[in-house]
Parts: C-alpha cells; sequence; structure tokens
C-alpha cells in the first residue's frame, strides 16, 4: 500500500484527548485515574496503528472497524484485564491439589475466617491476655507445635525456604555446612541449595556421590571448621536403582558423637494425628518420624502437605530452637498475625479430631468413586450447554508442590470440547473469564479435573463455561 493511503487510514484513528472524553470510554474505565485511562487509551491507539501498518488496512477497512466499535470494544477489554489483575480467587481445575502457581492450599473456610479476624481488627500477639506482660507472637504456635510433631519447641517463619536460611546462617556462619551430592537440590523459584548456602554465610562441603551418600562421608568430612550437619529432602524428584543415602537417624547420632547440630530440611511436611496415617500413601517422610529420629531441628512449609497458610516451620530441639530465634535475622523473617491465626487455626483442626476436614487433605483423600459422581455431574452440566461436548475419562490427579512427585491419584475428569475454540482457546477462554478457570491441557484436550473444586466451585466453573457458551464471536 502507498505511504498516503497508510497515513490517510492512520489519520482517522482518534486521538487520545478526544477517546478520553468519550462517554464510552468513560464508562467501563470508571474509577481508574487520568493517567491510568490514558495509559490504556495510548497502549490500545499504539497496537491499532501496528495492526493497520502491519496489515495494511485501508482508510475503509479503519472506517470499517471504528464504526463497529471495535476500538472502544479493545478498550473496554483492557479496562477488564486491569481489573481483573493481581491475587484474586479461582477455580482450580487441574487436579494438582498444591498447585504453586495458584497458591498452594486453600484454608478451611473457618481458618480463613480466623485470619479475616486477625487482619480486619487487633489481636492479642505479642502480649499475654491474662498477664498483661509481653511474649513472644508464636508462643501459642509453638505449643501447638510441640503437641503436633512430639518436638520439644517450635518456631515459625515467612517460609521453608526462609526456615533454611535462618538454620543454616545461625549454625552454618562461620564454618561449613556438610551436605550429600545427592541433596543438593534447587526447589523452584531459583531457590538453590548451594546459592543459599553463600547466602546465609556458610560453606558448602559436599559429601558423596549423586546417587550414594553413606553417613561415613560425612563423618569423614567433619573437621574443626564444620558448624552443621544437614540433610534435605529430594522433594521435586526421584533418584531410583541403585542408591543410598544417609538417614535422619544416623545424622542425629553424628551430631551428638561430633557435637555439632544437625538439621534435616524436610519441605513438604506430612503431619498427621497421632496414630493416624491415611496419607501414607504419598510416600512421604512425616514431620514426627524426622522429630523422633533425634535430629535437632526439622524445616518443613506450611501451605503444602500440612494444608496450611504460607510459613515455615521448625521445630526440635529447645536449645537449638532458642539459638535461632535469638539470630537477628529471625526478626526479619518472622510470621505476620495472619499467617499466625491461620497456623494456630489449622493445627488446633489437625490436634483436635478434625484434620480430615483440611482441604488439601480431603482432596487428596476424596475417594475415586465421589470423584467419579462429581465428574459425572459436571460433565452432564456442561454438555447441556449448547456448543460444548464433555465427556468423563479416567485419568491422574497429583499431590502437587514437588509433595510425592511420583505419586498419581486415581481420578475421573471431564474431557471439554468446544464447536468452534480449539482447546487452547477455550482454556485461555477460561483463564480471563469470571471466575477465572485454570484447566489441564492434555494431548490437545482440555480436562477439567473435579478433585480440586472446592465447595461452590462447580458452580462457577459451569457459569463460567456457560458465559463462554453465549458470548458472540
Ligand atoms: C518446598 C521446599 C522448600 C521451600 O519451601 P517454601 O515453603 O516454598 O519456601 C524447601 N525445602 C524443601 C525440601 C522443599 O520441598
Amino acid at each position: 500500500m502507498a505511504q498516503n493511503e497508510l497515513q490517510a487510514a492512520l489519520r482517522l484513528l482518534p486521538s487520545v484527548e478526544v477517546l478520553l472524553r468519550d462517554p464510552g470510554v468513560a464508562e467501563s474505565t470508571r474509577g481508574f485515574g487520568h493517567d491510568l485511562v490514558a495509559r490504556l487509551v495510548r497502549g490500545t491507539l499504539d497496537a491499532w496503528r501496528t495492526r493497520v501498518r502491519r496489515g495494511g488496512w485501508d482508510a475503509d477497512r479503519v472506517e470499517g472497524a471504528l464504526a463497529e466499535g471495535l476500538l472502544l470494544r479493545d478498550i473496554e477489554e483492557a479496562a477488564r484485564g486491569e481489573r481483573g489483575r493481581g491475587v484474586r480467587s479461582v477455580v482450580n481445575a487441574t487436579g494438582i491439589v498444591l498447585h504453586t502457581g495458584l497458591g498452594r492450599a486453600p484454608v478451611h473456610p473457618e481458618v480463613a475466617e480466623r485470619m479475616a479476624e486477625a487482619a480486619r481488627s487487633y489481636c492479642v500477639l505479642e502480649v499475654d491476655r491474662f498477664s498483661g506482660l509481653r511474649n513472644q507472637r508464636d508462643d501459642r504456635l509453638g505449643e501447638l507445635l510441640v503437641r503436633a510433631t512430639g518436638a520439644e519447641r517450635g518456631i515459625a517463619v515467612n517460609n521453608c525456604a526462609a526456615a533454611v536460611l535462618l538454620v543454616l546462617n545461625t549454625f552454618g556462619t562461620q564454618g561449613e555446612t556438610i551436605l550429600s551430592r545427592g541433596e543438593l537440590v534447587e526447589i523452584g523459584g531459583s531457590f538453590r541449595m548451594p546459592d543459599v548456602m553463600e547466602r546465609a554465610g556458610t560453606q558448602l562441603r559436599e559429601v558423596g556421590t549423586t546417587n550414594r551418600t553413606r553417613i561415613g562421608d560425612y563423618r569423614s568430612a567433619v573437621g574443626p571448621t564444620t558448624g552443621l550437619l544437614l540433610k534435605v529432602h529430594t522433594s521435586n524428584y526421584r533418584v531410583r536403582g541403585f542408591t543410598e543415602d544417609v538417614s535422619p537417624t544416623e545424622l542425629a547420632e553424628l551430631g551428638r558423637e561430633t557435637s555439632l547440630p544437625s538439621a534435616y530440611d524436610l519441605g513438604s511436611g506430612l503431619l498427621e494425628p497421632e496414630g493416624v496415617r491415611p496419607l501414607d500413601f504419598l510416600g512421604e517422610s512425616s514431620v514426627r518420624d524426622a522429630v523422633k529420629s533425634g535430629v535437632d531441628c526439622v524445616m518443613f512449609s506450611g501451605d503444602k502437605l500440612l494444608g496450611g497458610p504460607q510459613a515455615g516451620l521448625i521445630v526440635g530441639k529447645g536449645d537449638t530452637i532458642e539459638t535461632l530465634r535469638k539470630n537477628p535475622m529471625y526478626r526479619a523473617l518472622r510470621l505476620d498475625k495472619v499467617s499466625l491465626a491461620g497456623l494456630e487455626a489449622t493445627l488446633e483442626r489437625m490436634l483436635d479430631g478434625r484434620a480430615e476436614s483440611i482441604p488439601s487433605r480431603a482432596l487428596m483423600l476424596l475417594p475415586p468413586e465421589e470423584v467419579l459422581h462429581r465428574a459425572r455431574a459436571l460433565a452432564a452440566e456442561l454438555d447441556a450447554l449448547g456448543g460444548f461436548q464433555a465427556e468423563v475419562r479416567a485419568d491422574a490427579s497429583q499431590p502437587g508442590s514437588g509433595s510425592a512427585p511420583d505419586v498419581f491419584l486415581d481420578t475421573h475428569v471431564v474431557v471439554v470440547r468446544h464447536a468452534e475454540l480449539s482447546s487452547d482457546a477455550l482454556a485461555s477462554a477460561l483463564r480471563a473469564g469470571d471466575p477465572p478457570v485454570f484447566a489441564r491441557i492434555h494431548e490437545d484436550r482440555l480436562l477439567l479435573d473435579p478433585r480440586t473444586l472446592l465447595e461452590g466451585d462447580a458452580g462457577r466453573l459451569v457459569e463460567a463455561c456457560s458465559a463462554i457458551a453465549g458470548a458472540p464471536e
């Protein structure tokens, strides 16, 4: 197309100023403030100019598109995108129970209520309400952790990564931390054990080999500069075949023998009520067992298998925990009142016989016939919407978040097809919808796994699909 034709087409586009005065734009960007509206309008116009140039749109084409109101529709879309950003509730139909991208463990509604209450009001945090004296913010949580894990004492920080950092910085500084080569893991989000050690101010002393490490390897590495004996759970991967690792019991014994502190980073943190082990099938080491092994401290996450809010919990020997508390770094890593309230409520639930009501546990323990029943009901509702075809098929859900990476849970999924949209387009429409829905795509099919639907989610999911079914193309 000739340059002058292109210029003529571009000149048809309204200016930013004109659009800012447009009542339609004002309506769709209500409450946004001038600068944000101007940015959205400018961005949309830029995209249109590019489209006109690249697509070789002539004046007629631009005029037609403007007459159809497509520019205003794009601004409206941009405004909707702006409103829909940030942390918000979504429907998780992926079947991954602890989905890191979707916020890991959803807490029980009553736990959420306790958290909301702590957030919106003043609360008893660092004062004893009966004596009126100052106390520690995690005194109550510490007691609950002792009861739940059998440890002498407990302390809480922001997440398990922070727990590891605190332990390394407390015991490893000015010396070496001994760790098996088979456990030099990356946990995700660039949290790599060797890098964390460096930042924590301890020197990594690797021992053994990738597939086999014995306690003798640790023992021969102990010297005058050793600060800490460490074991890390290889959460998100498994070394199989000709393997051998050091048990926490052996590590604890070596610690006593050499008067060195021993620590076990458990990560996933399987914590069950005493004598009840329905999640044993996950093959994860339990926090209680790790404590029983005699290591000085055990670190685990609050929002993995425990099913509480994000936190890093450290339990173990009384003097070890007190030493951690005295590290000035603890002040920078400690938990806020909202998470503390949520953890207390989650652990109380675990301890008073209501463990099975903790949502992430309940989802993992959902009987296959119940999932099948829910899948059939969901498929029937989706099938009844115009444009959708749904069928039920056997598949597998996952615990997620690096917990039990090779364990799959029998499930039934709803395989959904849309008359016009490809699986990817449907998935992206569902993510952008209200409420946003996250599904699983497998072999170009969109799968909805009812296992991870919480109370009321099935209805919200059908509503979201119905909005897509009825949407004009
Ligand atoms: C997940 C994990 C962590 C990190 O826990 P966050 O709570 O996400 O910080 C640390 N160590 C291990 C072994 C883990 O599995």
